[in-house]
C-alpha cells in the first residue's frame, strides 16, 4: 500500500516503517483464511512476492491479495502443476510442519520476544541503530535528575540546541550577540561556560560547594566527573543533579 499524499509526519514515519517491521511478524497458517498468500510472511522462503515478484502471483493465476486457503483443499495444498521454476521452489520448500489445519484459525507472532507478543520495548531494540555507550551517559541520565534537566543536558553535550550560531547557519538572519551577556558570539561553549552571566552562576555553586570546580568545557567536565563521581552516594546525586540543573536553568534564562 502506498503511503497517502495528505497523511500526516507521523502517519508516514509510522507507514515507512514497514519494510523494517514485515520480517519480524510470523504467520502460523491454521485454514489459511486469514494469511495473504503472497504479502505475508507465513512460507519458510519468506513472503513470497518480495522473493519472487509479480510474476510468479501471474503464473498462478491467483490475485495478489489471494489468501492461503486459496491454495489449500480439503486439508491437502493444491499448488498448481505448473512447470514454473518459481513455483517449483515453493512447493520444494513447503515442508510438512508447514501443515495447515482447517479447525485452527491462522495466527500471528512477534518474531523478537521469546514469547511472540508483541512489545514496544522488543520493536524498538529489534529495528534501533546500535551505537558505543558514551563515557558521559550515566551522568546525563543517572536517575535521580529530573528527566528535562538530563534531555537539555544531553543536546549540549551533542552541541544540538537551537543557539545563535545554529540559527544562523541554517540561514536565519538573526543578531547572533549572546543573549545574556550581549558581548560575544552565542556557541553552546560561550553561552554555558564562557558567558560573564554563566560564569557568575557556576562561581556561586562552586562557592556552595554544589558543583566539583569551575567548568571550562562541558566535555572535559562530564569526562572529569566520570571519574571522580561513582556510586549512589547522596553527594555524588547532588552533584550530578546540580551540574544537569545548572544547564537547564542557564539555558531557561536565555530564553526568557
Ligand atoms: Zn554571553
Amino acid at each position: 500500500m502506498d503511503i497517502p499524499n495528505d497523511s500526516s509526519w507521523t502517519t508516514r514515519k509510522i507507514l515507512g516503517l514497514r519494510k523494517l517491521c514485515h520480517p519480524l511478524i510470523r504467520y502460523h497458517v491454521g485454514n489459511g483464511a486469514n494469511t495473504f498468500l503472497w504479502l505475508d510472511n507465513w512460507h519458510t522462503l519468506g513472503p513470497l512476492y518480495a522473493k519472487f515478484g509479480e510474476r510468479v502471483v501471474t503464473n498462478l493465476s491467483k490475485a495478489l491479495w489471494a489468501k492461503v486457503a486459496t491454495i489449500i483443499d480439503q486439508g491437502d495444498w493444491c499448488w498448481p502443476r505448473l512447470r514454473n521454476q518459481s513455483i517449483q521452489a515453493i512447493m520444494a520448500h513447503t515442508p510438512p510442519n508447514l501443515r495447515q489445519n482447517l479447525n485452527v484459525e491462522d495466527s500471528v507472532s512477534w518474531i523478537p520476544h521469546p514469547s511472540d507478543i508483541f512489545i514496544v520495548r522488543s520493536a524498538w531494540n529489534a529495528i534501533r541503530k546500535r551505537y558505543p555507550i558514551q563515557p558521559w551517559q550515566k551522568i546525563i541520565w543517572s536517575g535521580n535528575a529530573v528527566p528535562r534537566w538530563s534531555f537539555i543536558l544531553w543536546l549540549v553535550v551533542l552541541q544540538r540546541l537551537s543557539t545563535k550560531d545554529r540559527l544562523n547557519s541554517w540561514g536565519l538572519h538573526l543578531d547572533g550577540t549572546c543573549s545574556l551577556c550581549n558581548s560575544a558570539v552565542e556557541t553552546h561553549q560561550h553561552l554555558f561556560f564562557e558567558c560573564s552571566f554563566s560564569t557568575v552562576v557556576w562561581q556561586h555553586l562552586v562557592n556552595k560547594n554544589m558543583v566539583l570546580d569551575m567548568p571550562s568545557h562541558l566535555v572535559e567536565v562530564l569526562d572529569w566527573y566520570g571519574v571522580q563521581v561513582k556510586g549512589k552516594s547522596l553527594r555524588c546525586m547532588s552533584l550530578t543533579s546540580s551540574l544537569a540543573a545548572t544547564i537547564y536553568g542557564l539555558w531557561r534564562e536565555r530564553n526568557c
